[in-house]
């Protein structure tokens, strides 16, 4: 039995319940095993049981009072997984289906995407069963501030820097932020996300999406394609979808779908973005209003059938476990060449086997999504030096991040004989300084 089997194991026992966290954690461990059989000295350190247990996990209640008067009680947490390479950095998801397990496996994915980034950040994750959905911006403003009489205590800005998510935007940021000074009486980088005029980054809400496509742009060109003249399809309609669309269009490419938790929209001509910005930036409406606009366009219930659109790229960017096996062998037989991950874990490992060993070019979410967080730790930097970059010095630094990124996971992979498996080659690298940092640090 392998050193990674065993701890495995002991993860799958120890954490019953969190099957999000188990598949987590036996994506990187399976990869790892190259790494692990020149590398003796881990497991004499303990690498692996110590990175699969979270330094910390703070579990809270939220109480807060709705607009009819009635009192409302959520849950809050906040997994501080890993401090090896700097302060806990990683976002807070307000969603209906968050537990722990969910928290747990973004925390532990986190760890190393943003050692991947070459920014110092530790991984870390938060977030509560709040659904900011259908709920007043009174109510959202009440539940972020209960939220953050709580989560107060537990971070700042050399220890724990959270940022948004699915149902963290702009807005729940801001009602956070607004709290955390009013208790610390301090206005200082705690979080990322911020608005342009308290601290925020120029090119953060664009960073996740537009990372996504210069890492799958690399990916292409090192296999001599390229987004320009392509078809790309895309799922969801939130910020990573949107920026990702804005930027492969840019790039030349047609992107034909979107979606949202109700279904999915086909436009043969290509995705009006301004339409679909104001639907869902500004209006907070269904992705199904688009056709009312654009009526040449089809709209379909339910969102799985998004991947039977014949594309030559697919950017899954909703959710985790979206693009399943039977999607995987539509894609493949619709020709499609590349997959770039825009949201956490949105491949189910079913569909990643198909997807290899259909040779389409498959860009993991570790590196292909780091953007985000790469751009959340050049505001963190702007925040402490007092200075504000132009939009153009942030995308450029954001562009070499991610031409880097993609430089460091296919050199890893060829190093540890997978050459052009990315998914082994991202867990290698990012791993690689976090465990080196651990075995410096001693036994903590
Ligand atoms: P948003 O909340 O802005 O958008 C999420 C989108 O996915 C919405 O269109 C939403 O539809 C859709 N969606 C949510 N749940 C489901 C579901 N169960 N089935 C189908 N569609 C669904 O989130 P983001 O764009 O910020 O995040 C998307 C993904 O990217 C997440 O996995 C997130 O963890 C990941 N990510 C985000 C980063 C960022 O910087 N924002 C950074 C790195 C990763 P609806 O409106 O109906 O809910």
């Amino acid at each position: 039995m392998s050193y990674a089997y065993e701890v495995l194991q002991e993860v799958i026992a120890r954490n019953p319940g969190e099957p999000e966290f188990h598949q987590a954690v036996k994506e990187v461990l399976e990869t790892l095993e190259p790494l692990l059989k020149v590398r003796k000295d881990y497991q004499r350190a303990g690498i692996l049981e110590r990175i699969v247990e979270p330094e910390r996990q703070i579990i809270f209640r939220v109480p807060w009072v709705d607009d009819q008067g009635k009192v409302q009680v959520n849950r809050g947490c906040r997994v501080e997984f890993n401090s090896a390479i700097g302060a806990y950095k990683g976002v807070l998801r307000f969603h209906p289906s968050v537990y722990l397990g969910i928290i747990k496996f973004l925390g532990f994915e986190q760890i190393f995407k943003n050692s991947l980034t070459g920014t110092p950040i530790g991984g870390g994750k938060g977030g509560s069963d709040f659904n900011p959905k259908g709920r007043s911006d009174g109510e959202v403003m009440r539940f972020c501030q209960s939220f953050m009489t709580e989560l107060y205590r537990h971070i700042g800005p050399d220890t724990d820097v959270p940022a948004g998510d699915i149902g963290v935007g702009g807005r729940e940021i801001g009602y956070m932020f607004g709290q955390y000074k009013r208790i610390k009486n301090a206005f200082e980088g705690v979080l990322t996300g911020k608005g342009l005029i308290y601290g925020g980054s120029l090119v953060r809400k664009e960073a996740t999406g537009y990372g996504l496509v210069y890492l799958v742009n690399e990916m292409l060109i090192d296999n001599k394609r390229s987004f320009d003249g392509s078809t790309v399809s895309i799922s969801g309609s939130g910020n990573v979808a949107i920026y990702a669309a804005e930027k492969a269009t840019q790039l030349g490419a047609k992107v034909v779908t979107m979606s949202d938790s109700n279904g999915y929209i086909y436009d043969a001509d290509g995705i009006n973005l301004d339409t679909i910005k104001l639907l869902k930036e500004v209006n907070r409406e269904r992705i199904s209003e688009y056709i009312i606009k654009h009526p040449s366009a089809e709209y379909h219930q339910g969102c799985s059938a998004i991947w039977s659109v014949p594309c030559d790229i697919a950017l899954p960017c909703a959710t985790q476990n979206e693009l399943d096996g039977e999607s995987a062998k539509l894609l493949i037989g619709n020709g499609c060449i590349a997959v770039g991950e825009g949201a956490n874990m949105p491949t189910t490992p079913e569909a990643v086997n198909i997807l290899k060993e259909g040779k389409v070019l498959f860009a993991p979410a570790k590196a292909a999504n780091a953007g985000g967080v790469a751009t959340s730790a050049l505001e963190m930097s702007q925040n402490s030096i007092r200075l504000s970059w132009s939009f153009e010095e942030v995308d450029q630094k954001l562009k070499d991040i991610m031409v880097d990124i993609y430089k460091n996971i296919s050199e890893a992979a060829k190093e540890y004989g997978c050459e052009g498996d990315l998914v082994a080659g991202a867990n290698i690298a990012g791993f690689i300084k976090v465990a080196d940092a651990m075995l410096a640090q001693g036994i903590v």
